[in-house]
């Protein structure tokens, strides 16, 4: 086991273009579940590449441990990777596929049998020891490649999207049995998903990127409830969070008919700035009643979860040029309103998010 630091780590794949990644700073712990998440794009396998040694490092330095490892060749750099495609050789039993690596490391006999039957019993495995990846399912097969990662009892686990090739429900499924399976091992992990979901149900911590530039690191609960910018707001949490542009007026907006005091130290943050970019997540919007102040909705969409469900729509009276804003809010029970319906929306005005107009930087 090991921590793992970026320091100032810069890819550029041309000299003209901004780099993949961009002057990244990153503390992994000791036996933590990092993920990185961002959209397509944004630099995570990049940086994973780096961290294994499979790309070059422009400027700054990567450490395993307290081993500097920039130009040491991935085979050294004692890490395990499990890739999207699983990459397991067709031929070869399961048992093979996962001492491979094992037997190219000169490890002998004996010991790479303990430590394949070892790893075949947590990810139940034993059964199939004997079949060649053509005969398994795709779980089954993603449960090969994590175990061919376990048996060479690595500092550290590099993960790839992982769970891509596997259906909906599957994915659910596995994302447990790898945190646990991590929890247990308490091996250092960094995950990379596009997926925000799998980032808030899996990681010790979050590092969220967009444009090859670290937009925060926290825990999932920090990420939700305080994002540092307003592109994190919308990229963590599903539904995405609503947010509107304000005019403030008095240390005041309005919503629909209700005013909305502006937090002193968000009102401190603006600088004189007239506008504000207001964000509320479904759960902090809710129905009033029509003689209740609060803003209008005409429902576009209502999307049903069974215990709950997502009301979508158009909000007036919000933004400053008075254009429809599309909101979510989520509504409790079964009697919820049909497509077409106007309602009124109150917000609760504690947990509302307040970002600068210009940059999107969070306030207060
Ligand atoms: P995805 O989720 O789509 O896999 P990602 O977040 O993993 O995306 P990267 O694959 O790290 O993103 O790519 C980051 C940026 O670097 C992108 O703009 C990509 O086009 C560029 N890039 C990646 N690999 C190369 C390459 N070999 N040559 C040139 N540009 C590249």
């Amino acid at each position: 086991m090991a921590a793992v630091t970026f320091e100032g780590v810069t890819r550029r794949f041309s000299p003209t273009s901004r780099p993949a990644v961009d002057h990244l700073d990153l503390d992994i712990g000791d036996g933590e579940f990092l993920v990185l998440v961002g959209p397509s794009g944004c630099g995570k396998t990049t940086t994973l590449r780096m961290l294994a040694g499979l790309d070059p490092v422009d400027e700054g330095t990567i450490r395993i441990g307290d081993r500097v490892v920039d130009g040491i060749p991935a085979k050294d750099r004692d890490i395990a990777m499990v890739f999207q495609n699983y990459a397991l050789y067709p031929h070869w039993t399961v048992a093979r596929n996962m001492s491979f690596g094992l037997r190219v490391r000169g490890v002998p006999k004996p010991e790479r049998k303990r430590r394949v039957l070892q790893a075949a019993a947590m990810l139940d495995l034993e059964p199939l020891l004997g079949r060649r990846p053509s005969e398994l399912s795709g779980g089954q097969r993603q449960r090969v490649a994590m175990g061919r990662a376990i048996v060479r009892e690595p500092q550290v686990f590099l993960m790839d999207e992982p769970l891509s090739n596997l259906d909906a429900k599957l994915r659910v499924q596995t994302r447990a049995q790898i945190a646990e399976l991590q929890r247990r091992l308490d091996v250092t992990t960094v995950y990379v998903t596009h997926d925000q979901t799998e980032a808030m149900t899996m990681g010790d911590r979050i590092a969220v990127l967009d444009q090859g530039v670290l937009q925060q690191l926290g825990t999932p609960i920090e990420l939700y409830d305080r994002p540092a910018n307003a592109f994190v707001a919308r990229f963590m949490g599903s539904p995405a969070m609503s947010t509107w542009t304000s005019r403030v007026e008095d240390d005041a907006i309005a919503f629909g008919s209700r005013r909305i005091e502006v937090p002193r130290a968000v009102v401190a943050g603006l600088d004189g700035a007239a506008d504000v970019l207001v964000g509320a997540r479904q759960e902090d919007l809710r129905l009033v009643g029509e003689d209740e102040e609060g803003a209008d909705v005409v429902v576009s969409l209502v999307e049903e979860y069974g215990s709950d469900g997502s009301l979508h729509g158009e909000a007036s009276g919000l933004a400053i040029d008075d254009t429809p804003v599309p909101v979510v809010v989520r509504v409790d029970g079964r009697a919820h309103p049909l497509t077409g319906d106007r309602v009124r929306v109150r917000p609760d005005a504690e947990r509302l998010h307040w970002f600068h107009a210009d940059t999107g930087v969070r306030l207060g």
